[in-house]
């Protein structure tokens, strides 16, 4: 049987919120990965922003053609800009 003393739990409950809390303002943008950007948070910028947006009025991710990776996608694009 496992035993855990109340100091036990304590840690436990703290380590646990430290790692949420640290899980979000680590969390990336959810579009392409990258470090999220406070003006467009929870995204990085206006493109993942309209992605995002597109994906929820359009189904973006089941549009007839070839299946793409968004992350592929946002990577190229990225790339493209510079
Ligand atoms: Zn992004």
């Amino acid at each position: 049987m496992l035993r855990l003393s109340v100091h036990d739990l304590k840690t436990m409950a703290t380590c646990a919120t430290s790692e949420a809390i640290t899980m979000t303002k680590k969390r990336p943008c959810p579009i392409c990965k990258r470090p999220r950007t406070e003006e467009f948070a929870p995204f990085c910028s206006q493109r993942c922003k309209d992605r995002d947006l597109a994906q929820w009025f359009g189904d973006g991710y089941s549009v007839p053609g070839k299946p793409v990776d968004p992350e592929q996608i946002a990577a190229s694009d990225w790339d493209n800009q510079d």
